[in-house]
């Protein structure tokens, strides 16, 4: 920022702070009632999951699971692909599994990947309760160790990618080598309040990392939208893969 505009913004920000804060308030109220107006008309009470963020909370996880708006639209997006194998990175209580899951066609399989043991657990438990035990594999431990020795068991037809942000374009590239032509692939938290264009930490530096290496991805063909609801301003990115690897 040049002298001149310090000058000019100075006297505006001494007044900024109290105001902003209330009005952000109010604005993240009204983002969280529209999503609650959503999911009350569109997304019936659920044994299985509503239990699983009860069960999350009381066991004192992050709440960092996708809303029930976002996990029914993954339910959907794998519908649509038809999935029978489908990969997540990053499980937490396991409530985006359970939504994939639901969304498998008969005899699919959903393969998920947490390296906290206390996360793989609740997520167990809560799969198992949601009667998809058979369905889905939960294998505990870095993504980035597990990943290459998935080849044998790909290509998944729909890949979610939710855990650290860190390695955000590391999980990507291995998507796209664990995919095939058709297959779609879901990155959560890809605009988290900006951090993406902020440039000021090792978060922001590897989503740009990502944003990079899909765009010079011959084989996807991806956008990212952002989100705003009971998460805040958010937003992720779908990538269609158009080759085969
Ligand atoms: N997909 C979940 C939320 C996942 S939160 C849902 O929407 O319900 C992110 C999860 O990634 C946490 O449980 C965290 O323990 C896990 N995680 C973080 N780093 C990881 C890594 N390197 N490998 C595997 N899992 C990791
Ligand atoms: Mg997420």
């Amino acid at each position: 920022m040049g002298l001149m505009e310090y000058v000019q913004f100075t006297p505006r920000q001494a007044t900024r702070p109290v105001n902003e804060t209330k009005t952000k308030k109010k604005i993240h109220k009204k983002w969280a009632d529209i999503d609650r107006y959503i999911a009350d008309r569109l997304i019936p009470p659920d044994r299985a999951l509503d239990s699983v963020l009860e069960l999350s909370q009381t066991a004192g996880l992050r709440d960092h699971s996708v809303s029930p708006n976002q996990g029914k639209l993954l339910m959907l997006l794998a519908q649509t692909v038809g999935a029978r194998a489908i990969l997540e990175i990053g499980a937490l209580g396991g409530y985006s599994t359970i939504w994939l899951a639901r969304a498998l066609a008969p005899g699919g399989r959903l393969i998920t990947l947490e390296a906290n043991p206390a996360h793989a657990k609740i997520a167990c438990a809560n799969v198992a309760r949601a009667g998809l035990a058979d369905r889905v594999d939960l294998r505990l431990g870095k993504a980035l160790d597990a990943l290459p020795t998935l080849t044998a068991e790909g290509p998944f037809d729909f890949v979610f990618i939710d855990a650290d942000r860190v390695n955000i374009d590391k999980y990507f590239r291995w998507a796209v080598k664990l995919s095939r032509r058709g297959s779609l692939i879901v990155v959560d938290n890809v605009v988290r309040y900006g951090t993406a264009i902020k440039d000021e930490d090792s978060t922001s530096q590897s989503l740009d990392r990502f944003y990079r290496l899909a765009a010079a991805e011959p084989k996807v063909s991806m956008t990212a939208l952002q989100t705003v609801g009971v998460k805040g301003h958010d937003g992720f990115a779908m990538a269609l893969v158009t080759a085969n690897p």
